[in-house]
C-alpha cells in the first residue's frame, strides 16, 4: 500500500506531515512511502534525509498522489490536490472542519475518507495522536518568546550596581494547553505571571505553576465546563462582570497573551479597545486566537501592528514558527493514527468505523460528510 506525504502549498506553512523518523516507522508498518520533493524543506528535512529513511521522492504532487492509498498533510488540501486523489484514499490532516466546509464537501465528492486531526477525541488512548495539544504546547511557548523579544524591557527582576529593574508582568488569558505552557515559560523567564479562564479546573492548575488566578468566581463559573473539558460560551452578564475585573488588572500588565477559544465558534473578545488604550506604551499583546477572529478586536490576522503604543501580534500559525519541533511532534501524532488504521500483519488498510477514534475524527466517508457536528 502506498502512503504519500505532500508538500504544503499554503502561504507561510512551514511544517511537514512526516519526518525521516516517522518514514522509517511507517515503512515498519509495511507501507511504501512516497514524499513529494521539497516537502520537508521548511522543517529542515531534505529529500536526501527521506531517501535515507527509505522513502521514494516524487518530483511533483501528481506523481506523489498517483495511486496513493493514504495521504498525509499538515493543512487541508487545495482543490487541485483533492482532484488528484484516488477514490477510496484516506487523508489525514488539520482540515479546519468548521472554517473550511467547502474542503470537506470536495473531499466527500472525490470519494476520499478524510480524517480531521482536530477531531481526534481527547481520550487517554488517543493522547499520542492529539495534534491540538502537541501544536498548542509549542505555540504557547513561542508566544512568550515572541513577546519577550519585542518587549523593550527585561522579563526578570535584575539587581545591578546601577539599580534594580522591576520584573515584567505577564497575563495569560485562556489556560488550555497553550496557556499552561505560556505560564510555565513566562515563569521560567522570571516574570510575575497571572492568568484567567472560565473553566474552574484551571484555577488550581494556574496556582500550581506559581501564577495568580484572576476571575469572577460565581455559580456560572463553577459550571462553565463541558463534559469533554472545553469551555462553554459565557452569558453576557458574566462577560460584563469579568471584563470589569480584567480591565483593572490589564492596566498594570506589560505582556498579555490571549489563547481563549471555544471549538467551532468565533473567539470571545476579552481585550477591548479601551483596555488596550489603558495599557502602558511599549506593552505587548500576543493574540493566539487571531485565526478565529481574535480575542482583541484590534488584532490583525497575520500581522504585527502597533495600536495606542501597544504592539499586537496576530500570527495565525505560531506552530509554523517552530517548524522543526512542531513537525516532529505532528508527524508522530500522524504515525500513531496511521498505525491504528493499518493492519500490522498485512500492511493493508483496516478502517474500523466502530472505533471511537476513527469515528471521532472521521469527516467524510463513502461520498458524504459524516461527522455529526458538520452534518446537515
Ligand atoms: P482551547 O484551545 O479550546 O481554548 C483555550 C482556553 O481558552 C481553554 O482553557 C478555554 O477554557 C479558554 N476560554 C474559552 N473562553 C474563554 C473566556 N471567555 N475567557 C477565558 N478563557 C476562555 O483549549 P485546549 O487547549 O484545547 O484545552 C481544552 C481542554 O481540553 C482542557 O481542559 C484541557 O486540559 C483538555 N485536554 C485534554 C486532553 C486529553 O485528555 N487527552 C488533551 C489536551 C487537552
Amino acid at each position: 500500500m502506498k502512503l504519500a506525504v505532500l508538500k504544503e502549498r499554503r502561504d507561510g506553512e512551514t511544517r511537514v506531515a512526516a519526518t525521516a523518523e516517522t518514514v522509517k516507522k511507517l515503512k515498519g508498518l509495511g507501507l511504501e512511502v512516497t514524499v513529494e520533493s521539497g516537502a520537508g524543506a521548511g522543517a529542515r528535512v531534505s529529500d536526501a534525509d527521506y531517501l535515507t529513511a527509505g522513502a521514494t521522492v516524487a518530483p511533483d504532487m501528481a506523481s506523489a498522489l498517483s495511486d496513493a492509498d493514504i495521504v498525509l498533510k499538515v493543512r487541508g488540501p487545495l482543490p487541485e490536490e483533492i482532484a488528484a486523489m484516488k477514490k477510496g484514499a484516506v487523508l489525514a490532516a488539520l482540515l479546519a472542519p468548521y472554517a473550511e466546509k467547502e474542503t470537506a464537501a470536495k473531499l466527500a465528492a472525490q470519494g476520499v475518507s478524510a480524517f480531521a486531526m482536530e477531531f481526534i477525541p481527547r481520550i487517554s488512548r488517543a493522547q499520542a495522536m492529539d495534534v491540538l495539544s502537541s501544536q498548542a504546547n509549542l505555540a504557547g511557548y513561542k508566544a512568550v518568546l515572541d513577546a519577550a523579544a519585542t518587549f523593550g524591557r527585561a522579563m526578570p527582576m535584575m539587581m545591578t550596581a546601577a539599580g534594580t529593574i522591576a520584573p515584567a508582568r505577564v497575563f495569560i488569558m485562556g489556560v488550555g494547553v497553550a496557556g499552561l505552557q505560556a505560564i510555565a515559560t513566562a515563569r521560567r523567564l522570571g516574570a510575575i505571571v497571572s492568568a484567567t479562564d472560565v473553566r474552574p479546573a484551571t484555577k488550581e492548575q494556574v496556582e500550581s505553576l506559581g501564577a495568580t488566578f484572576v476571575a469572577v468566581i460565581d455559580d456560572e463559573f463553577k459550571q462553565a465546563e463541558t463534559a469533554s473539558g472545553y469551555a462553554k460560551p459565557m452569558s453576557a452578564e458574566y462577560q460584563a462582570k469579568q471584563a470589569t475585573l480584567v480591565a483593572e488588572h490589564i492596566k498594570k500588565q506589560d505582556i498579555v497573551i490571549t489563547t481563549a477559544l471555544i471549538p467551532g465558534r468565533k473567539a470571545p473578545v476579552l481585550v477591548t479597545e479601551d483596555m488596550v488604550k489603558s495599557m502602558k506604551p511599549g506593552s505587548v499583546i500576543v493574540d493566539l486566537a487571531a485565526e478565529q477572529g481574535g480575542n482583541c478586536p484590534l488584532t490583525r490576522a497575520n500581522e504585527v501592528c502597533e495600536q495606542q503604543g501597544v504592539t499586537i501580534m496576530g500570527y495565525t500559525n505560531l506552530p509554523g514558527r517552530l517548524a522543526v519541533d512542531t513537525s516532529s511532534l505532528y508527524a508522530r501524532n500522524l504515525f500513531n493514527f496511521v498505525a491504528l488504521i493499518v493492519d500490522k500483519k498485512t500492511g493493508a488498510l483496516a478502517l474500523n468505523w466502530d472505533d471511537e477514534i476513527v469515528k471521532g475524527a472521521g469527516l467524510t466517508r463513502d461520498g458524504e460528510i459524516v461527522h455529526p457536528s458538520l452534518k446537515g
